[in-house]
């Protein structure tokens, strides 16, 4: 009797566990579908690779829509996965590695979106012979995407100078120059070096690429990776820190031969074949050239006046170096609103955010959470549908809906987005074209596919 009774609350408890979530269920499907008929649903935005769901294949196990970390960018209509919120999407591929079906595919922008991207060859070389592009330059964002087609492309050059024979010790000569040395260079560094080739690498800033600018203790996330010279790197989440130094390690065992703080300024190919490539301090020779400059390229700018303030930054690494500081972050994407929150929460910091938008309606879901219970809490304000108009030594000058207003200030850091090295590409002669949008003849896309396929 006692266990009859105890089966019986069991089942309710169960049960009504059961009712709730798929009255949750039915409900957030119900928004999904009003949005889709007045038009609203956010298919588009994914600014590089995004899920496409293929419905002759969806179960509708909602598997995918669970493993997103980034929130609400797919969800459940009439029993089917769909995009929701494209532009919250990372690209990071999780759903299509875990949809059981392989219904899921990795694909690049819209056309529109990718328009400006270099042409490539499923081997990342340019349109010219012997110059190669990887990493996010080539339109697949992610550190995991980076290292695997840097490793590759050393491979490929490889082969072909094994094919021609290449005595790599012309004086002078290098069979391969790295640009960049961000996740793509670092990686084509290390499997040049476990090759033995000759090889320099060119980065006009610091190691570790964009990697380093993240903000202090950012939490990375990454698939497991095959690093050169040092095997699968099976960590998926890790603090810049950690990363930045685990590196720094093999680099060293490596003896990374880089020279930091060097900008490229042109590439030139001779009659020879021999690329000319031109830093600041002098002139580089070699047979092949790998382009990792990724996407960020230099921060854009707003054209205001008192821009050139030493006070005006465009990227902040430690929140915590400013205390009682009056501020203003510019920008609504994630970045604006990690730094906003990050400098709201250092003592006596007085944070205001400017958007020129009425809502930030771009930002991951765990970051548009916790701006909105910062702002209800009073710890930052934010000033929608405003402009800077004006920078001053210890105030600043903000169009609000029109009307202007004065603010005390300290500091201002502008989040809009860079501008990528697309004119630097052009004037070295590669070429561009709207290209094949979707990622499914590439590699990685192939052993996505294989992998949900192919039974463990
Ligand atoms: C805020 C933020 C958070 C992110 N979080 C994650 C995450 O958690 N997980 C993840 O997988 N990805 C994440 N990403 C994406 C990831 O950082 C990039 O996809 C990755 O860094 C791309 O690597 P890359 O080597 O192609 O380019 P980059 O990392 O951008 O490196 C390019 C390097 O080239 C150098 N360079 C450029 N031009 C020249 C020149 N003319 N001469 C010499 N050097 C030059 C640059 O200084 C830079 O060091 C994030 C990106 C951002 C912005």
């Amino acid at each position: 009797m006692d266990n009859l009774i105890s089966f019986l609350i069991a089942a309710v408890i169960i049960g009504a566990f059961l009712a709730y979530y798929l009255r949750q269920e039915k409900k957030r499907e119900q928004k999904y579908r009003d949005s889709a008929e007045r038009g609203k649903l956010r298919s588009d935005g994914p600014q590089s690779q995004h899920p496409h769901i293929d419905n002759n294949y969806c179960i509708g196990c909602a598997t995918c829509t669970m493993v997103c970390p980034e929130g609400d960018v797919l969800g459940m209509v009439g029993g089917k996965a769909m995009i929701i919120n494209g532009y919250k999407c990372i690209g990071h591929g999780l759903c299509a590695e875990a949809c059981p079906v392989g219904a899921i595919t990795m694909v690049l922008a819209s056309p529109s979106v990718g328009a400006d991207r270099p042409t490539l060859s499923p081997e990342y070389e340019t349109s010219i012979r012997n110059m190669f592009i990887v990493g996010e330059l080539g339109g697949l964002a992610l550190i995991k995407n980076a290292v695997n087609q840097g490793r590759d492309c050393v491979d490929t050059i490889a082969r072909r100078l094994a094919a021609n024979k290449t005595s790599a010790s012309a004086v002078g000569l290098y069979d391969i120059l790295i640009v960049g040395a961000g996740p793509a260079g670092i990686s084509a560094s290390l499997r040049a070096a476990e090759k033995m080739i000759n090889y320099i690498t060119i980065e006009q800033s610091e190691v570790g690429g964009t990697v380093s600018k993240y903000p202090r203790q950012k939490l990375v996330m990454t698939s497991p990776v095959e690093f050169p010279l040092h095997g699968k790197f099976k960590k998926s989440e890790l603090s810049k820190e950690d990363l930045l130094e685990f590196w720094g390690k093999v680099l060293k065992r490596a003896d990374f031969k880089c020279k930091t703080g060097e900008k490229v300024e042109n590439i030139v190919k001779g009659d020879d074949g021999i690329f000319r490539v031109t830093t600041q301090n002098g002139e580089f020779r070699s047979r092949h050239v790998i382009l990792a400059l990724g996407k960020s390229g230099n921060p854009r700018k707003l054209g205001v006046k008192g821009e050139d303030l030493p006070k005006v930054m465009y990227r902040l690494i430690e929140a915590d170096h400013y205390v009682n500081k009056r501020i203003l972050v510019v920008g609504g994407g994630d970045s604006a609103v990690e730094a906003a929150m990050g400098l709201a929460s250092q003592v006596g910091n007085t944070v205001t955010v400017s958007y020129r938008q009425g809502e930030f309606s771009r930002i991951k879901e765990r970051n548009s959470q916790g701006i909105q219970e910062f702002m209800r809490k009073g710890k930052l304000k934010v000033l929608f549908n405003s402009n800077p108009v004006e920078f001053r030594t210890d105030s600043v000058v903000i169009d609000v809906n029109g009307t202007k207003q004065t603010l005390p200030n300290d500091f201002v850091w502008i989040f809009i987005g860079g501008e990528p090295p697309t004119a630097f590409l052009k004037k070295i002669g590669v070429g561009f074209a709207n290209r094949d949008i979707t990622t499914e003849g590439s590699r990685e896309a192939k052993e996505a596919k294989e992998a949900v396929l192919t039974p463990a």
